[in-house]
């Protein structure tokens, strides 16, 4: 097995672990965007969020919620950037699903989820034509 997060799941690479349970783990993210920013992965291996089957998506958003109230309640923060880049155009690195959870801080000089990118969509009434 190669990939590096169901090696931290398996604990044969260590992490800083603060949440564990039969389906997810939650670990400090090595190179913090925040202080704080936590990762959330499934246990088992799935590239994306369409891979998990529903049940196992209960539980893994069971522990996002847990691990946003932790972060409430031992660093004192209220306001979160919660998300997950998914493939490798918006910047999926490791292809282990993984939900960002990105502690935010009064004027801590970041944007929010929609400045990631700003370059709009010229034809809204056709892509609504699509997706309806
Ligand atoms: P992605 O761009 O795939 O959504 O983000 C991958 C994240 O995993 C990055 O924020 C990166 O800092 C984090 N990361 C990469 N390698 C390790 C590691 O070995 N341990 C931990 N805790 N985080 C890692
Ligand atoms: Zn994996």
């Amino acid at each position: 097995m190669s990939c590096l997060f169901c090696k931290i799941a398996n604990k044969e690479i260590d992490s800083k672990i603060v949440y564990e349970d039969e389906f997810s783990i939650a670990f400090l993210d090595i190179n913090p965007s925040q202080k704080g920013h936590l990762l959330v992965i499934p246990k088992k291996h799935y590239q994306n969020l369409t891979e998990v089957p529903e049940e196992e998506i209960t539980k893994l958003f069971e522990t996002v919620k847990k691990m946003t109230i932790l972060l409430e309640e031992k660093l004192n923060v209220s306001s979160f950037n919660i998300g997950w880049n998914h493939g490798e155009d918006a910047g999926q690195v490791i292809n282990h699903l993984h939900i960002h959870i990105i502690p935010r801080y009064p004027n801590d000089g970041g944007g929010s989820m929609q400045t990631i990118v700003e370059t709009g969509d010229d034809n809204l009434e056709e892509t609504y034509q699509k997706l309806k």
